[in-house]
């Protein structure tokens, strides 16, 4: 969790890049992400996403990942 000004709220994926733009889901306001060692810092933008942008949307990308380490098989 990075922490954007109204909290530690805005969640980072693992394929997240310098340079890119996320959105606080609690305040709606827009950073852009500045990489700064293993982790990132949030620039603030002069603006606000959109009721769409904001529109909760499930990560999967994060439940595909843990998946992944799965084994394909288990011996009873
Ligand atoms: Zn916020």
């Amino acid at each position: 969790m990075i922490r954007c000004p109204c909290g530690p709220v805005i969640t980072v994926t693992p394929d997240a890049q310098d340079g890119d733009i996320v959105l606080c889901r609690v305040c709606g306001s827009a950073h852009r992400l500045n990489r700064q060692a293993d982790t990132f810092t949030l620039e603030p933008l002069d603006m606000q996403g959109s009721a769409e942008d904001l529109k909760p949307r499930p990560e999967t990308r994060p439940i595909e990942a843990f998946i992944s380490l799965a084994p394909a098989t288990v011996t009873i």
